[in-house]
């Protein structure tokens, strides 16, 4: 330790404004951390389940009394619309509210055997540490911490550099509403500091990470010399697919919020769009009009629907999808002057090979292509190394559930682009993840199953 805090500014993405500062822990507070929350996990395992259901439905009443402010924060820190924001921190309270029947319902099991009675026991790992990225601050911490918490774990958080304000607030509700001290524990800081150091403390008993596919990557391979689980939520591609004999109107009016939103930083952004060829010229003519009609501004106003990039990096960095100006279809409004702003894009690529339609550029651009029968419709949208969400348009049912079957995708939408819900289960196929989040099961994860004998022989 040096004894001089490292500060680390945050800035509006929307005004490019320092909006606060935050305090970045270095390698030797995080293992003070790691030791608190050693000890913390004691008490806390210890508490019954009922005291621990308690203490985590009023960790959600604090979070939803504090619900305008959280929002307020996220819009100022992540430039967010504040429509966006009020659902993100309702998301947060409604997961913590969730999986605050966890803890009476860890049930296991009673398995006839000879001579005895056996037993199964959900038992809670230890120290959980979740990596969160900067996308969606609030809903993915809490993604990860409640269901923890729920199972009887203690918790160290590390959010993304530039995003952090939430999860502190949120810690704050959590010590407010009676979470004894130290079991959740938010340490801001840099990935490769406080995160690596999750990831190779031998106390640390699982990670949760969010975020590039190639940290992910990284991460796994530091669980993996530690024999330490892990649970991957990364990159996607996802494709939206338009049959000719969908509601074409719908298709194309919904088709801009599910990939702009969250200005396409998303990793369930559909950023392909597929359509059958004899409706791609008027699909494309749709698509243009909602595009168009598409509210990108100021993130404080109430009729916002796009805010800005999270940073001047990440506007580089979509900015370098877009260079090739013959393949750009058309574009929708951004304001100028201050602020990370991208107009939303629509490219219609010639080849499918391109990039475009293969590397996350996680910005508002979305790569439309024609495709010719079910079987090509398949073809293109597994032609990827993702596979986390993605849609399917047409009025044949028979056809959505086959498509929904082919489709190497851990969640699909047919007629709609659901959101993530937090009581079904969330996560991808092939470099898109390992492990799923959310639904009924996720406490199961952060548990270790015993099994007990006890022989009834007098
Ligand atoms: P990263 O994967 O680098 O960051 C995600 C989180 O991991 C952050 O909290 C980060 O900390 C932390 N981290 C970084 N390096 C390490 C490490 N070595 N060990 C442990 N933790 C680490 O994503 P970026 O923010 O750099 O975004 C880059 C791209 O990744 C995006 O453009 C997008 O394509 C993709 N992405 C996908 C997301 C998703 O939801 N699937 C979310 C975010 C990004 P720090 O804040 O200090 O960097």
């Amino acid at each position: 330790m040096t004894g001089v805090p490292v500060l680390h500014e945050i800035v509006n993405p929307a005004t490019e404004q320092v909006v606060g500062t935050v305090e970045l822990t270095e390698a030797a507070e995080v293992d003070a951390a790691i030791a608190r929350s050693k000890k913390a996990f004691a008490g806390w395992r210890a508490i019954s389940p009922g005291d621990r259901a308690r203490l985590l439905r009023r960790f959600a009443d604090a979070v939803d009394a504090d619900l305008e402010n959280l929002a307020q924060l996220e819009v100022s820190n992540s430039g967010h619309t504040i429509g966006n924001a009020r659902w993100e921190a309702g998301n947060a309270r409604d997961v913590i509210a969730y999986y605050s029947a966890a803890p009476e319902r860890l049930i296991g099991q009673q398995i006839p055997v000879a001579d005895g009675i056996d037993l199964t026991f959900h038992e809670p790992l230890g120290v959980i540490g979740v990596i969160v990225p900067w996308n969606f601050p609030m809903p993915i911490a809490s993604w990860g911490f409640a269901p923890a918490l729920a199972a009887g774990n203690t918790v160290v958080l590390k959010p993304a550099e530039l995003t952090p304000q939430t999860a502190l607030r949120i810690a704050e509700l959590a010590l407010a509403a009676g979470i004894p001290v130290d079991v959740l524990q938010v340490l801001p800081g840099k990935g490769s500091v406080v995160g690596q150091r999750f990831v190779e403390h031998p106390d640390v008993a699982k990670i949760v990470f969010t975020g590039s596919t190639e940290v992910g990557r990284q991460i796994m391979a530091g669980c993996a010399a530690r024999i330490k689980p892990v649970t991957l939520e990364l990159g996607g591609k996802s494709a939206n697919v338009v049959f000719a004999d969908s509601d074409l109107e719908l298709a194309a009016a919904s088709a801009p919020s599910a990939v702009f939103d969250n200005a396409g930083q998303d990793c369930c952004a559909r950023s392909r769009i597929l359509v059958e060829r004899g409706v791609y010229d008027r699909f494309m003519q749709l698509l243009e009009t909602a595009v168009q009609q598409l509210v990108v501004g100021d993130p404080r106003d109430e009729k916002a629907e796009m805010g800005p990039l999270i940073s001047g990096a990440q506007r580089d960095r979509v900015a370098s999808y877009v260079t090739d100006e013959r393949i750009v279809a058309f574009r929708g409004s951004a304001p100028s002057g201050p602020g990370f702003w991208f107009p939303p894009t629509v490219l219609a690529p010639t080849e499918l090979t391109d990039r475009v339609l293969h590397e996350e550029i996680f910005g508002p651009v979305v790569a439309v292509v024609p495709f010719e029968d079910e079987a090509d419709a398949v073809r293109i949208a597994n032609d990827s190394a993702f596979g986390l969400s993605g849609s399917i348009w047409t009025r044949d049912l028979a056809r959505a559930i086959r498509v929904s079957r082919a489709i190497e995708s851990g969640n699909l939408s047919v007629n709609s682009h659901s959101s993530v819900r937090y009581w079904t289960p969330f996560g991808g196929y092939k470099s898109s993840g390992l492990g799923r989040e959310l639904g009924p099961d996720a406490p199961f994860a952060f548990t270790e199953t015993k099994n007990v004998f006890i022989s009834t022989k007098g």
